[in-house]
């Protein structure tokens, strides 16, 4: 079989609860929303919740995708659903939310790969919640004309994210259906259209990648000028998913996000439980405030 290696103890993860949980989880549930904190069994939904943040994930909770460390359903997506928009910018104006990270599954049944319904949402969002600054992290638009990046990038939104989410060998058995320099050359691409929004990407470690292959793949963002970097541990959601490698010890990541500011990112966090929207709102109010 697949033995695992022990998660060690600094992989701490608090149990969820308190007021702010509660009420964000109300708020959610009566909007029928889904967010990625509870799909993903994100280690750090009780303290997200309880501060008021959370991400939430839109067109469904069915992935035409399969990438092997993700616990969304893989399947035949049901049709979008036109109010959800409006339910998503009402659940922001109600949580009072300053950061709204917006995610969805991949649509590649959709012609425009979900754009359009994308864009809608950052419009809605910006009429409801004025004051919310936007992030999304989108799919890949792979099988989509230039069309649909353009869409996306009209919208607005504050900050682009869309995660690499490991080094190149190991798409294959990561992240099958994706290309590695078909998602770099998207993120670049949305700076060259517009160069006010700021970009962001992420992986995962833990996953079998050496040392120098994190390193090049942090010289590949920056070429691409992505100015913002996650990097956490890969941990399993079920025996099913791609087995850990190993448990990266806190002083690797110390010393990963050491050489990602020595390359020029605007804002690192790299720790074993950085997720690509942990802290997103704190980080990106510090920086536009600096
Ligand atoms: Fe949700 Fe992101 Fe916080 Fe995890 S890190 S609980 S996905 S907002
Ligand atoms: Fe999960 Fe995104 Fe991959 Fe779909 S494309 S399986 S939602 S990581």
């Amino acid at each position: 079989d697949n033995p695992q290696p022990k998660k060690p103890d600094w992989i701490r993860v608090r149990a969820p609860g308190g007021q702010g949980y509660a009420e964000t989880r109300r708020i959610m549930r009566d909007n029928n929303l889904t967010t990625v904190c509870e799909e993903a069994g994100c280690p750090n939904v009780g303290e997200c919740w309880s501060a008021g943040h959370a991400t939430m994930m839109i067109m469904g909770e069915v992935c035409t995708r399969g990438c092997t460390f993700c616990n969304v359903a893989t399947g035949r997506p049901d049709a979008l659903d036109v109010f959800e928009p409006g339910r998503v910018a009402d659940a922001v104006q109600k949580l009072g939310l300053n950061h709204v990270v917006i995610t969805s599954v991949d649509r590649d049944d959709l012609d425009d790969g979900g754009a359009e319904h994308f864009a809608q949402t950052i419009r809605a969002l910006r009429h409801r919640a004025p004051d919310t600054t936007i992030e999304i992290l989108t799919p890949d638009f792979l099988k989509c004309g230039p069309e649909a990046l353009e869409t996306v990038v009209a919208a607005k939104p504050d900050v682009f994210n869309h995660n690499l989410e490991t080094v190149p060998a190991l798409y294959p058995s990561v992240r099958p259906g994706a290309r590695y320099f078909h998602s770099l050359r998207l993120l670049q691409r949305v700076k060259e259209i517009d160069p006010s929004i700021f970009t962001k990407s992420g992986i995962m470690v833990g996953l079998g990648e050496g040392r120098s292959e994190v390193h090049q793949v942090m010289d590949d963002m920056r070429s691409a000028n992505i100015d913002f970097l996650t990097i956490g541990q890969y941990l399993q959601p079920t025996p099913k998913h791609h087995a850990v490698d190993r448990f990266v010890t806190p002083d690797e990541f110390k010393s990963y996000e050491k050489a990602a500011w020595g390359k020029g990112f605007l804002m690192v966090s790299a720790t074993p439980l950085t997720r690509s929207s942990y802290h997103a709102g704190e980080d990106f109010a510090r920086l536009r405030d600096a």
